[in-house]
């Protein structure tokens, strides 16, 4: 699969499943923008990522949930590399609470990021790939969240839910330029929230219970599957959402998991 020269904006790329994706994309020859809120932190990785793997990777800080800031963003990619073939829509946020607790502010704040963030940054990409003529590709992170739910995630899995229906009309209305707009579906990744939950000997049984493959998936396995899509092996695929998620989605009860 070769991406070589295409300029790929990445979203939350600071860490976690964003940084899995910049280094697999970098891997395959593609030129970067990694964006995050963690200004600091996504210059260092953009630094390291340029250095290690020979490729131009720049930082440029965003809050995916404000306007202005994702134009910006967009508009400063355009001036360095002149254009934008992929978008990769991955920053995310959880706060915890259920139906009975959960806070209208928790409730704007997760969704402001989760969903809102995933439609500025597909709208910005999009109307740029458009004004163009690049039949490019984007791509949304959504969750196993999407599909089934946990009751204390209100906020988070009506977020990721409301991604994969955000996918399909993206998909269905960018069609006619080439433009194609998948999702990715993780199950458990290993990022900083589950290294802390994978501490807990009985959260650690119960999350491997319920992953057919018995073990939690790395960042860059969410990046390979992210490579695919945006590369011409998957020319044919819109409006998809893939779950990597070791089996979850499938299993309809649990498997052994050794003390
Ligand atoms: P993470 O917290 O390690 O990384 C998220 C990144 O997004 C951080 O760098 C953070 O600074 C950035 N971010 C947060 N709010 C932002 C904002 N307003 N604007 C710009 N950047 C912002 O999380 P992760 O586990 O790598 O998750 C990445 C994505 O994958 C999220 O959408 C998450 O819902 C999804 N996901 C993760 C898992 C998992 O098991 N880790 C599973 C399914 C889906």
């Amino acid at each position: 699969m070769k991406l070589d020269g295409k300029v790929a904006v990445i979203t939350g790329a600071a860490q976690g499943i964003g940084l899995g994706c910049a280094e697999e994309f970098a891997a395959h020859g593609a030129r970067l923008v990694l964006s995050d809120i963690l200004a600091d932190k996504c210059a260092q990785e953009a630094a390291r990522i340029g250095r290690e793997f020979g490729v131009d990777a720049i930082s440029v800080p965003c809050d995916v949930s404000k306007e202005d800031e994702v134009a910006a963003r967009f508009a400063e990619a355009q001036k360095r590399f002149g254009t934008v073939d992929v978008a990769v829509a991955n920053a995310g946020i959880i706060k915890a609470g259920s139906i009975l607790d959960l806070s209208p502010e928790d409730f704007d704040a997760v969704l402001g990021v989760n969903l809102r963030g995933v439609f500025l940054t597909g709208q910005a990409a999009a109307r740029l790939m458009v004004d163009q003529g690049v039949k490019g590709s984007i791509i949304n992170m959504a969750s196993t969240n999407a599909v089934v739910a946990i009751p204390n995630q209100l906020a988070y899995v009506t977020s990721k839910g409301g991604v994969v229906q955000l996918t399909k009309a993206m998909a269905l209305a960018l069609a006619e330029h080439g433009i194609r707009v998948n999702g990715i579906g993780p199950g458990s990744i290993m990022t900083d929230v589950l290294k802390t939950v994978m501490n807990d000997d009985e959260a650690r049984k119960m999350i491997l219970s319920r992953t057919p493959l018995r073990r939690i998936g790395d960042p860059r396995e969410i990046g390979q599957v992210a490579v695919f899509l945006a590369s011409d092996y998957a020319s044919y695929l819109t409006g998809q959402t893939i779950y990597p998620d070791g089996g979850r989605l499938s299993l309809n009860y649990v498997v052994p998991v050794d003390d």
